[in-house]
């Protein structure tokens, strides 16, 4: 299937099955805003509980709060996002459409980057057995161009950043010859910086209001707290802080459902180390966080690494992890190796001492900073369209038929077990409700009973609910139902007395976590 259809019909499951809608959808929307629906709300808490748990459950040495989002508008001028969240924005003047130059030039460094491994795949197809990748990687002329190319476009594009040479970052767009990817034209207006910051403003007489700011990041709420939690915690270093919670980001382009949004979740963990120690924390954590995403059981060619090319004005090292989305590789993760920036930062903007005595070095220091942050929204795409299948299958009568399925994780799951009586008659519906009210504590279950059961399972597959189980009139005699998988389709009997046994372990969180 084309991955472009894939997008949209993902999109277009999301609402049919109640997992996200647009917001105020009867408003006709609002841009790049949205609600999660009942199954949306469930799947994104059991992301938040995985995460929670794999840093806070985990980790004797991490903590986690729940910081306001409103904050003293001076956090924002010493973290430097006043003066430096700024995205660099342009308009193609055939097409009307707004992009990020600095996302333009990425993209176009990402098709260089393709072009030559075609390259190295079509020779390797071409010399077999023979194939010397590095040798051909350093001889072939056409890959050697394309490297010096890239090689160039990186360094002026640093450069112009680091400047804030606006212009610069224009001319590589017009030396590129880079097109509007949508009309083609390459007709552009200036590049401005645009500042992604909402603001407000707090107190109720327009006279005294002052001006605050929506966060942008969770992770200030973090370095604010960083005295309050190791005081009273008594936390050693190095230590953790973590925290899920709403930020909000103008973007200047929104057009990807939700991988970007302008309200939004980010789950971020500060992670505070001795300096000198910030390299193998970094290191560390990268290979941790890797780990959470492969211990899902999906295709790990999806996820990798990418460096960054530009780094944030904070950042000393910083490395994304990117997801195969439909749309290409993207950002899921950064792991940012954040210095003493923060906190020296605040430091000298509140006047207050934000440091930690080292009883090992007998010395005070303000503590340096590796920071993973992960969108939950962009965690809840990766899901799903990791999840996501439509598989060709054949009807009892010998039919073809079709169903889509998303293959979930059991324990990040919506629903984990529906249950269905086979008719809506001789009792069957009470022992089904029975059987559901019993395990309901322990396992998060649907009562179902419309419907043939063969559109209920379809209705379930659709929602990723890796367990079904049908109460027939068998059932009154013996006491077993059929219990059918989600992914095999296959169904066998067992007594509804061991489902907890059966499902318990299979659909829990802990199973998952004890592979991290
Ligand atoms: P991008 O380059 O895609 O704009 P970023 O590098 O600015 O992202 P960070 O500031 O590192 O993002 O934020 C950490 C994480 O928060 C990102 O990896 C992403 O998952 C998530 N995130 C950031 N902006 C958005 C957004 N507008 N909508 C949804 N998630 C977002």
């Amino acid at each position: 299937m084309h991955q472009e259809d894939l997008f949209k019909k993902l999109t277009a499951h999301c609402k049919e099955y109640g997992f996200i809608f647009q917001s105020s959808e009867i408003y006709d929307g609002l841009s790049a805003v949205y609600d999660y629906g009942q199954y949306g709300a469930e799947l994104k808490n059991n992301i938040v509980k995985y995460w929670w748990d794999a840093m806070v459950l985990l980790n004797d040495n991490i903590v986690g709060i729940d910081s306001a989002i409103f904050m003293h508008p001076s956090v924002w001028k010493a973290s430097g996002h006043v003066d430096a969240f700024n995205d660099p924005l342009i308009d193609n003047k055939d097409s009307k459409k707004r992009y990020r130059a600095d996302v333009l030039i990425e993209e176009y460094i990402d098709k260089l980057e393709e072009k030559i491994s075609k390259e190295v795949k079509k020779a390797a197809k071409r010399y077999g057995d023979k194939f010397d990748e590095t040798m051909f990687r350093q001889t072939n002329k056409r890959v050697l161009d394309n490297i010096e190319l890239i090689d160039s476009v990186k360094k002026r594009f640093i450069e112009a950043s680091e400047k804030g040479d606006l212009e610069g970052i224009r001319q590589i767009i017009i030396d590129c010859k880079i097109a509007d990817p949508e009309s083609g034209s390459r007709n552009w207006t200036d590049v401005r910086q645009f500042n992604l910051m909402f603001e407000t403003r707090l107190g109720s007489v327009s006279e005294d209001a002052s001006k605050i700011y929506l966060r942008p990041e969770t992770a200030q709420g973090i370095f604010v707290n960083f005295m309050n939690v190791q005081k009273s915690g008594r936390m050693k270093l190095p230590f953790g802080i973590a925290q899920v919670g709403k930020a909000f980001r103008n973007e200047i382009v929104a057009r990807q459902f939700i991988f970007r949004m302008r309200e939004f979740e980010q789950m971020e963990m500060q992670f505070f180390v001795r300096p000198g120690n910030e390299h193998e924390w970094y290191e560390y954590w990268k290979e941790k966080r890797m780990k959470w995403y492969k211990a899902l059981g999906f295709d790990e060619n999806k996820f990798r690494f990418h460096d960054h090319v530009k780094l944030a004005h904070y950042a000393k090292a910083a490395a994304d992890i990117e997801f195969a989305f439909p749309f290409g590789f993207k950002e899921v993760e950064g792991i940012h190796s954040r210095t003493d920036y923060d906190l020296g930062q605040h430091q000298k903007f509140c006047g207050r001492k934000l440091q930690y005595f080292d009883t090992e070095l007998n010395k005070s220091y303000v503590p340096y900073v590796v920071e993973t942050s992960i969108g939950l929204d962009r965690m809840f795409l990766t899901l799903l369209a990791a999840a996501w299948d439509e598989e060709k299958i054949e009807k009892d009568n010998g039919a073809q038929d079709q169903r889509i399925v998303l293959r979930l994780p059991p324990s990040l799951a919506p629903v984990k077990l529906a249950v269905f009586p086979l008719v809506r008659k001789d009792g069957l519906p009470e022992i089904s409700q029975k059987i559901r009210d019993d395990l309901r504590f322990d396992i998060s279950c649907q009562y179902e009973e419309k419907d043939s059961i063969g559109r209920r399972y379809r209705r379930q597959d659709a929602i990723g609910t890796p367990f079904c189980i049908t109460v027939d009139h068998q059932t009154k005699e013996d006491e077993t139902v059929t219990l059918r998988y989600r992914d095999t389709m296959k169904q066998e009997r067992v007594p509804a007395g061991k489902l907890r046994e059966i499902l318990g372990e299979k659909v829990s969180m802990k199973k998952l976590l004890q592979t991290l």
